[in-house]
């Protein structure tokens, strides 16, 4: 599904270039439930950013499910992203005017899905989240737990082939990140592909695979024993 060949990523700090990523290798096959570990500053976000083509590698090669995307434009970059990858955020990133149901139809619009279509799927994702009965409330009006389950709506109503989630229980309590690494286990279950930044143990545990990140290296990849399943 993923794979990442000899990956440098170089930001230009005025003259100097600093190297967040050095030559990352990295697999990760479709179905695959895996954290992302390690100290701020590490490079998880810039790795994430990578995964989900909102960024570029300085060098090296990007493999997503067979085609060479380091090689393909913007346009046909923007392309892919919308409709195979889907994003959860620590801080949710709802739009407070939208509801929770045109929250959840959003991406549908920037994939170009027919209008008709648009309602339909996406209450589809509202029901695997649990939320069909806030659908016309504001994210003003509903909890932390709930706002990410809205946008974990959000992010599956294109049926991604990927989630990539960054610190998706940053915002959260214990029982409400529950939830959400229960909903995640299903979609796993389901077949999804997910990779998850977190920096608690205890969230990882729920994940298959554990990969540590220290000073732009992967200092340990390993399957996580004793996982917590909900
Ligand atoms: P993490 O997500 O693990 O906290 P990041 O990927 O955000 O780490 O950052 C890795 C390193 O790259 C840090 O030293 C950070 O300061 C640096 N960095 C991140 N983004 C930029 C940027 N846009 N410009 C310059 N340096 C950056
Ligand atoms: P294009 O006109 O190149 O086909 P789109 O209309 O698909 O691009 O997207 C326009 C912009 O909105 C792009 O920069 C894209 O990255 C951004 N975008 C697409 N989907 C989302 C989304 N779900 N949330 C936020 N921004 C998005």
């Amino acid at each position: 599904m993923i794979e990442l060949i000899d990956v440098v990523k170089e930001y230009e700090v005025g003259k100097e270039r600093f190297r967040a990523l050095k030559n990352i290798s990295l697999k990760i096959k479709a179905g695959e439930f895996t954290s992302i570990m390690g100290p701020s500053g590490s490079g998880k976000s810039t790795l994430m950013n990578i995964l989900g083509l909102l960024d570029r590698a300085t060098i090296g090669s990007y493999y997503l499910d067979g085609r060479d995307v380091s090689k393909l434009s913007d346009k046909e970059r923007a392309f892919i992203r919308n409709r195979e990858i889907g994003f959860v955020f620590q801080a949710f990133n709802l739009i407070p005017r939208m509801t929770v149901l045109d929250n959840v139809m959003l991406p549908m619009v920037y994939a170009r899905i027919p209008g008709k279509m648009r309602r339909e799927k996406a209450l589809e994702a509202l029901a695997k989240v649990g939320l069909l009965h806030r659908i016309k409330h504001y994210p003003n009006e509903i909890s932390g737990g709930e706002k990410q389950r809205v946008a974990i709506a959000r992010a599956i109503v294109n049926t991604p082939k990927v989630i990539l989630a960054d610190e998706p229980t940053g915002n959260l309590d214990s029982k409400s990140s529950e939830e959400i690494m229960k909903i995640f286990q299903k979609l796993n279950d389901e077949g999804v592909t997910i990779v998850v930044v977190t920096h608690e143990p205890d969230i990882a545990q729920h994940t298959k695979r554990i990969i540590r990140f220290r000073d732009g290296q992967i200092i340990s990849d390993e399957p996580v024993v004793n996982r917590i399943v909900l």
